[in-house]
């Protein structure tokens, strides 16, 4: 199933500006054991736009099925200990330190636990608190699970969040929300599960910070939204969730807090030098355009960096 999209998901206006384009980039990113049962095709061709009004990125069109299938059966496998560690540090250094939970033995949601990395260490600084998370992926949801963590293995939707009898006073997640299909069955799963103190906490990779380091890190095909400061906190906006607290940290990621009980303020600005990620992109593009011209050319043992500079150049055909 093709969605295409031509306006802007989080504020649904009409105008945007192409932003950024990867030609038959990688589908398949996490370790797999056996990838020969995986049907074709293993590449795509990804093109993000941006909001003229509140600097929303996202993906022109994708294909929601294989996203599904990925986020059910190949994603992360449990990851070996150290792994991703600066990421958490950061998160759990924004809750200690601007949105530290007050009540002794507060309920605490997370959205797409993984393993339960961050789950063990809340569970540390808060050892009188209740905790319950789900993760859809199922191998990762066992590694939570056996962490001592109820975890179901469901997507949050509202459907889900119906079966769930809970208000919980904090409620999570960490690099989901750039996954999310659907935003309204998003957060009406919040509103199900919250009450009018909850505290709402999401990280996602940074727009404003991948554009002010021409980075395209957080563009790839699982990310069908790359969120600016601006379009998070208008997006929660929408959804009666209002700005409390925000990081954006020297990895690149966006950490927010959002309360029920704020009001409207004025936005965020947008990220500034939008075009710097174009511009710096293009040139890179030509010189290897350049570099290659007529020649085979090998990357050995390539990472995801050298194949963006491949997909940025239209030479790159992995099938
Ligand atoms: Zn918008």
């Amino acid at each position: 199933m093709k969605d295409v999209k031509t306006i802007c998901p989080v504020c649904r206006h009409t105008e945007n500006t192409a932003l950024l384009a990867l030609h038959s980039y990688p589908i398949y990113q996490h370790p797999m054991a056996n990838t020969s049962t995986i049907p074709l095709p293993h590449t795509i061709d990804l093109e993000y736009l941006i909001c003229d009004s509140c600097a929303h990125a996202f993906q022109r069109s994708y294909d929601r099925d294989i996203l599904e299938k990925i986020y059910s059966c190949h994603y992360y496998t449990p990851a070996p200990s150290g792994v991703g560690a600066t990421f958490r540090n950061d998160f759990i250094h924004f809750i200690k330190h601007q949105s530290p939970i007050n009540k002794d033995n507060a309920k605490i949601f997370e959205v797409g636990c993984s393993s339960g990395e961050i789950l063990s260490e809340l569970k540390s600084l808060y050892p009188n608190a209740e905790f319950s998370a789900v993760e859809p992926n199922e191998e990762t949801a066992i590694a939570a699970q056996k962490n001592g963590f109820e975890v179901a293995t469901e997507f949050f939707t509202t459907k889900y969040s119906q079966t769930l009898t809970n208000k919980f006073d904090v409620i999570y997640s960490r690099h989901v929300i750039e996954h999310i299909f659907d935003f309204e069955d998003f957060f009406n799963a919040t509103t199900q599960v919250c009450h009018n103190k909850s505290q709402l906490i999401l990280e996602t990779p940074s727009l404003d910070w991948a554009t002010e380091n021409s980075s395209t890190m957080a563009f790839h095909v699982e990310h069908v939204h790359v969120f600016s400061e601006r379009s998070l906190v208008t997006l929660a906006q929408n959804y009666g969730w209002f700005k409390e607290k925000k990081c954006i940290t020297s990895s690149g990621n966006l950490i927010v807090s959002f309360s029920r009980t704020g009001s409207n303020k004025n936005l965020p600005t947008p990220p500034h030098n939008q075009t710097g990620l174009q511009s710096r992109n293009q040139l890179l593009s030509n010189k290897i355009q350049n570099i290659c011209k007529d020649k085979q050319v090998i990357f050995w043992g390539a990472g995801i960096g050298a194949v963006t500079l491949l997909a940025l150049s239209k030479l790159y055909q992995l099938d």
